[in-house]
């Protein structure tokens, strides 16, 4: 068995980032999502690993069974919010709204408690926490170092631990990120997994591992999809970071998942739904 890391995946699909497409018209479009979450989870499956699923709750909504299924088979379900906005744009009452919808919605679906979120393109804000906790969530997973990423939040210049407390019973999961020269480049997976050759990729997540362990991996159904609808309203450098890879990235998940020893959030720390527990017996 190969060093354990953490899989997680961002559960939505080509349309739904909430950039141009806005979520009035997302029900014009055609969902394409089932296909590739299903190659995630038979990749998982075949090596007996398990992941945290960040889902959309409008996804959600659209594919109970779908969800119920992930869940069935014992990964971790956790919420990515509703609508796909990011957190730094919202006025905090939409977001608690987005947030607490998503969850009623998960929840709802699978008839047990959700207590994790990742905010969309990881923009986080400090009061984003508060709210979440306030929502209660007992972990986000959302941070991501300072890096050139237009999007991504700043909240740390570098995070050195995968997993700490960032308030009372409320902890983070960051996403890594490796230092070449002064420039921080994400190093979680999505595009950047698909831009990068495999064997660098692994190396640069055996180099994350020997700072800060366990690494943190993160991918989306579409990553997989080379026949997934093209998206006319992207700019070119968009284009580049959704289209890029996409014929070679089933492979290069099979290669990943053969080896590390992939497990889902709360298999890795049972603390969370120790404190999910404590909660309610309170
Ligand atoms: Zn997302």
């Amino acid at each position: 068995m190969g060093q354990p890391i953490i899989f997680t995946v961002d559960l939505e699909d080509w349309f739904t980032d909430g950039r141009q497409i806005q979520i009035d018209s997302w029900g014009k479009y055609e969902l394409v999502i089932e296909a590739n979450v299903y190659a995630i989870l038979d990749l998982l499956s075949k090596h007996n690993a398990k992941a945290t699923f960040f889902i959309l709750g409008w996804i959600a909504c659209k594919k109970p069974h779908l969800i119920q299924e992930i869940h069935a088979m014992g990964h971790e379900i956790a919420s990515h919010g509703y609508a796909h906005e990011l957190v730094y744009t919202l006025p905090e009452e939409k977001f608690r709204h987005d947030v607490r919808k998503s969850k009623q919605a998960l929840e709802d679906i699978i008839g047990a408690e959700v207590i994790g979120y990742r905010a969309p393109c990881f923009s986080m804000t400090w009061r984003g926490l508060d709210i979440l906790k306030n929502e209660g969530f007992i972990y986000d997973s959302s941070i991501v170092p300072r890096t050139c990423h237009d999007l991504y939040s700043r909240l740390y210049e570098r995070v050195e631990q995968p997993f700490f407390e960032i308030a009372d019973h409320f902890w983070e999961l960051s996403l890594p990120a490796l230092s070449i020269g002064s420039v921080q480049i994400p190093w979680g997976g999505g595009g950047y997994f698909r831009f990068c050759p495999y064997p660098l990729f692994q190396y640069g997540i055996r180099k994350s591992i020997s700072s800060r362990n366990p690494y943190i991996f993160y991918i989306h159904p579409y990553d997989l999809d080379p026949k997934q609808p093209r998206r006319t309203d992207y700019s070119l450098l968009n284009r580049l970071r959704r289209y890029y890879g996409l014929k070679s990235a089933r492979n290069k998940l099979e290669r990943l998942i053969g080896q590390f020893e992939c497990k889902s959030i709360v298999e890795c720390y049972p603390l969370l739904k120790q404190q999910m527990n404590k909660k309610w017996e309170a």
